[in-house]
């Protein structure tokens, strides 16, 4: 079975592993930690669609079973309840290594288990691949550039990072798998990629995860006021995910160890995002401004020639275009069918 070969689709030829039309390729068995997450989950979908075996490993901490229910049942799909945290022997060929927890709320809400997360489970996931052979992707952050005091942050650039402070558990424990990955490159000799994921959203986001875009479209629906944190003039750039997975899967299928910003460069003060979600699902919606949290990066926008260059990948999805995608995906879930066109 795991030496089948699958045909490729028509029009789907190009460097994200999808294979031209006639041209057979080795079904490939791939790993992804943290594939019944946000990002994740879409990540499987593609791999699926390709016609690869999947092992889903995930601990449900943030991620939800809902989210990969529809591949249950499909014999190229696994899904394995696991902490990363944990050794684990499986046989795979690629393992995408996404397993942490991604908003603020989130991370901080144990701040030990997240280092141990990114720290041990990055070095399980990297002794899994030194012992299978199988080439090994890190989905690392933006967060790695801190508080930037370059702007748009470029690879090269070291970032400014408070060791000691309340992100830190995230910042300096993406940056240290960072350098497993890089050691093991090295010293074992293991295949890697590495990619620096800025802010990203999209259907399947956890609606009450603190993130952002995720508050904002729940506050909107539920016609709650906005809350906007601090001045509202801090910048991120919002990257819808289906370009995210793209350039996760044309950084694994390439050539290139990275690190790649992955990104899109589009950038926006808080209080614009606020306008462009009352653009786009209610123009009477409020805005309140709330204190802002401690550490918080003023800025952050990627410089993605790196990865434009390398990979031929650069976003599509506009955030004018994104938003409503997943608005759709909210509406269903915070109101179900019966209201969904209520809001
Ligand atoms: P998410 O919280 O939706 O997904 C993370 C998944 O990992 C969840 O399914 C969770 O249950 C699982 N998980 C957490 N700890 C685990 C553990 N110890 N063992 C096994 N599974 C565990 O977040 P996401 O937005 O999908 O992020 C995915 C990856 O991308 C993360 O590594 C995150 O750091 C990175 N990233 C995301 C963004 C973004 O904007 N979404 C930005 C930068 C980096
Ligand atoms: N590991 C794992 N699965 C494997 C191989 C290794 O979870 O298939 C874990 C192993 O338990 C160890 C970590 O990965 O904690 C690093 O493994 P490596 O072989 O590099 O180091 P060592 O075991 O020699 O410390
Ligand atoms: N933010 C906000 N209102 C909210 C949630 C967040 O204004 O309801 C701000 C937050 O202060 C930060 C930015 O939005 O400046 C992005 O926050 P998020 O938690 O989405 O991601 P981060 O990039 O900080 O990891």
């Amino acid at each position: 079975d795991d030496e089948e070969f699958v045909g490729g689709r028509r029009g789907m030829g190009g460097a994200s592993g999808r294979v031209p039309l006639g041209i057979k390729r080795k079904r490939l068995r791939v790993l992804v930690t943290g594939g019944a997450g946000f990002v994740g989950s879409h990540l499987v979908d593609r791999l699926m669609e390709r016609g690869d075996s999947v092992i889903v490993v995930d601990n449900f901490f943030t991620g939800r079973k809902d989210n990969v229910v529809h591949h249950l049942g499909n014999p190229r799909f696994e899904l394995i309840r696991h902490d990363v945290v944990e050794p684990i022997l499986l046989e795979v060929d690629q393992i995408y290594h996404l397993a942490c927890p991604a908003s603020p709320v989130h991370y901080k809400f144990n701040p030990v288990k997240t280092i141990k997360t990114n720290v041990v489970g990055t070095l399980n996931m990297l002794g899994l691949a030194k012992r299978v052979g199988a080439r090994f992707l890190l989905t690392s952050t933006s967060e790695v550039y801190g508080d930037p005091l370059q702007h748009p942050q470029v690879e090269t650039y070291w970032g400014n990072v408070n060791p000691i402070g309340v992100r830190s558990c995230y910042d300096e424990g993406k940056r240290t798998a960072e350098t497993l990955t890089m050691d093991y490159h090295r010293g074992a000799g293991i295949e890697v990629r590495i990619a620096r994921i800025f802010n990203t959203y999209g259907p399947r986001m956890c609606i009450d995860d603190g993130r952002v875009v995720s508050n904002f479209v729940a506050q909107a629906l539920r016609r709650e006021p906005l809350t906007v944190y601090g001045d509202g003039k801090q910048t991120r750039s919002f990257q819808f995910v289906s370009d995210l997975v793209e350039g996760l899967m044309r950084l694994m299928e390439g050539d290139h160890v990275g690190p790649f910003n992955l990104g899109n460069p589009g950038e926006f003060t808080m209080l614009e995002l606020a306008q462009v979600v009352q653009e786009v699902i209610d123009p009477n919606a409020e805005i309140e401004f709330r204190p802002n949290t401690e550490d918080d990066p003023h800025k952050r926008k990627p410089d993605i020639s790196k990865a434009q260059q390398l990979l031929g990948w650069q976003p599509v999805v506009s955030l004018r275009d994104g938003l409503p995608l997943m608005v759709t995906d909210f509406k269903q879930r915070i109101f179900g069918n019966q209201r969904e066109d209520s809001a």
